[in-house]
């Protein structure tokens, strides 16, 4: 495994790849790696004959500045499980050469958008589509793999590169959890002992509210789970929403759609979590 940090070393070692007509996956990522991220890396390695993740702490998608400074940092620990896990190359570049100016661009996907985590972080996904959009122009792979648990990430990534015409085919993987159904994150390093304890109570409400559905309304089922988060201690809801899949618009009764996701973010301490849960 390669560690590189410029776009020019980058290119120039695909390049011969490339000459050789060999696949090549990505897999963006912010580091602080964990299970999750490994998963997208071997499904990877799996698809491609040579295998590009990026760590960059993308600077453009923080609306909270506060969350950039304490985004965990751990670039050696990182390497060790893209190496284990089977990738040829890691893409960690400055800020500098990610953006050498500021990046003037506007994306803008609505109504994808305008809900959700687009309506609580201002900015959030023109600053994640700027950073996607650039390691894209820069490694140009066949495939790119992205998590469901960013799950409107997932759908705008979708929509930018039918919009650009990227000839890259996107790939979401499902949701890696602990044990106990917490959803990895990078975040989660951050909450302490008790605060571990609390956000269970996310993916509990979450699994909960799946076998109300079968039998209750889109609207009981949204109260449901607001009452769970509410009676949780340590929990402070943010937003919870039971979307169409493909929209992500919020659906009033369960047969508006075959593909129904309830989407989730909450407070923990001042730690944000976000999940997500399929109920058809
Ligand atoms: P991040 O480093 O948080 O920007 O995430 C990089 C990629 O890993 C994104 O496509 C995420 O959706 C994905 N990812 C993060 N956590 C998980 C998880 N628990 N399960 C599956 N994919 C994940």
């Amino acid at each position: 495994m390669k560690v590189v940090h410029t776009i020019k070393e980058l290119q120039s070692e695909l390049s011969t790849h490339k000459d050789l007509y060999k696949k090549i996956g990505f897999v963006p990522t912010m580091g602080a790696l964990h299970e999750g991220h490994a998963s997208l890396m071997r499904k990877s390695v799996e698809d491609n004959e040579v295998t590009v993740a990026s760590v960059f702490v993308n600077p453009t998608q923080f609306n909270d500045k506060n969350d950039l400074l304490k985004y965990p940092r751990t670039l050696e620990a990182d390497c060790a499980l893209l190496q284990a896990c089977g990738v040829d190359y890691v893409f960690a570049p400055e800020i500098a050469e990610m953006y050498p100016s500021e990046d003037m661009r506007m994306f803008s996907y609505p109504p994808l958008d305008e809900v959700m985590e687009g309506k609580h972080r201002p900015g959030h996904f023109n600053g994640v589509c700027q950073i996607v959009s650039k390691l894209f122009d820069a490694v140009m792979p066949d495939r790119a793999y992205f998590g469901e648990k960013d799950f409107q990430q997932l759908a705008i990534i979708k929509k930018m590169v039918d919009d650009l015409k990227y000839p890259i085919e996107v790939i979401g993987c499902p949701i890696v959890r602990e044990t106990d159904g917490l959803a990895l994150s990078s975040r989660n390093a951050r909450l302490s002992a008790e605060e571990r304890e609390n956000a269970l109570n996310i993916s509990q409400a979450l699994y909960k509210s799946c076998t109300f559905a079968t039998n209750h309304s889109v609207e009981d089922t949204q109260k449901m789970v607001e009452n769970a988060i509410t009676a949780a201690s340590g929990l402070q809801l943010e937003y919870f929403e039971i979307v169409d899949g493909n929209s992500l618009q919020k659906i009033a009764n369960w047969d508006e759609t075959d593909y129904a996701v309830g989407c989730i973010t909450v407070f923990c301490g001042d730690v944000r979590l976000i999940d997500n849960i399929r109920y058809k």
